[in-house]
């Protein structure tokens, strides 16, 4: 394309897979048929992220990250008719085509193209090679270009910095508790890991009704934080974390536990800690190096079941109008999920705390 066409921006990209992540002035393509021009406003580091920079979920590099946004429309190419310059919009990762199998059987969480987008480039480098957009939004950016079907037009009084943390760790966390698994009122819930989805997961929990709520971490930094958003118990992780269980569900273990980790280890502690027949739902995303290993035996004799959760079963237009009910009731509470803000030069250093354990959210303000 002619230069002259080019949306210069500046980018948090990654140029090969474990390799550091630099902050680089691009220039994005202009928006073609249905897509739109977005300023990020708002977009926090997940750990699908570091997945994709450390090569454990593939993508095409080299590549722009950030996935979990909101931002405003700055532009719309042509046939784009249900957005307009100036709309307020949810970045969804994981848009469906609308056309596809999964997609006709009210599972769009699973739509067959909902990564075609991550591979196609849409922007490039000064020297004009191809740049892919991380997990098909690149929101690590001051703007990226993607799909309008990729954008979900926010409320006009919900805040941009909050409504970001909806694109990926919230609808995770909260939709794995009431759309993947079901739970009900009363039902005894373990969450493992209380990064920014098990936190979620915990908010999910108590607006379900749940109880108790136990929340497990290997560290206990977040304790307190997971105790005002809802757990009534929390526990280091490791065996006092099973018999803890056990002793508040009458010895039989929960009827639903939230594995948010990604770890063999920590998906065969989530089995142990669930009753007979009860739910373990994993959420937290791991690598082919992670072989969870299970007896036929244990398999027929707890009958437990096992639920992969895949963007907590998102189906945006019919969720994310009761996430923003839930958070003007004050029943989802995200600010405080939020451990720190940055600009686009912090996210490397973002990365390193969110490795450790030791935050829930850090959002990246590209624009401020
Ligand atoms: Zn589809
Ligand atoms: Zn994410």
């Amino acid at each position: 394309m002619a230069v002259g066409d080019a949306r210069p921006t500046r980018a948090v990209l990654i140029r090969e897979v474990s390799g550091p992540l630099t902050v680089e002035e691009i220039q994005l393509r202009a928006p073609v048929h249905g897509e739109v021009r977005v300023r990020i406003e708002a977009a926090s580091l997940c750990h699908s992220d570091l997945s994709l920079a450390t090569g454990v979920m593939r993508q095409p590099v080299p590549a722009v990250l950030g996935h979990e946004a909101a931002g405003v429309v700055v532009e719309t190419g042509p046939a784009v008719t249900e957005l307009s310059v100036g709309d307020p919009v949810l970045l969804l990762w994981n848009p469906p085509c609308g056309d596809c199998w999964f997609c006709a059987h009210g599972e769009p969480h699973l739509c067959a193209h909902a990564a075609d987008r991550a591979a196609q480039p849409y922007a490039f480098d000064s020297d004009g090679a191809d740049i892919y957009p991380g997990l098909s939004t690149a929101a690590f950016a001051e703007q990226t270009v993607l799909p309008a079907s990729a954008c979900y037009r926010l409320p006009a009084d919900m805040p941009l910095e909050l409504a970001a943390l909806l694109g990926c760790a919230v609808t995770t966390g909260v939709g794995a508790v009431a759309a993947t698994a079901g739970v009900r009122a009363g039902e005894s819930v373990v969450v493992v890991g209380l990064g920014g989805v098990g936190l979620a997961a915990v908010q999910g929990a108590r607006i379900a009704g749940a109880a108790p709520i136990i929340a497990v971490d290997r560290l206990p930094d977040k304790f307190d934080l997971a105790r005002s958003l809802g757990a009534s118990e929390v526990t280091l992780a490791g065996p006092d974390a099973r018999q803890r269980v056990r002793d508040l569900t009458n010895g039989r273990g929960a009827d639903h536990v939230f594995e948010c980790v990604g770890l063999a280890s920590t998906i065969k502690d989530s089995w142990k800690m669930t009753r007979r027949g009860g739910t373990v739902t994993i959420v937290g995303i791991g690598g082919k190096a992670e072989v969870v290993e299970f007896s036929a035996l244990e398999l027929f004799y707890f009958a437990r079941r096992i639920l992969p959760c895949m963007n907590g079963s998102l189906h945006a237009s019919r969720d994310l109008p009761e996430y923003f009910d839930h958070i003007r009731a004050g029943r989802l509470e995200l600010a405080s999920l939020v451990s720190r803000e940055v600009g686009l030069d912090g996210v490397s250093a973002g990365f390193a705390d969110m490795a450790d354990g030791r935050v829930a959210r850090v959002l990246v303000r590209p624009n401020n």
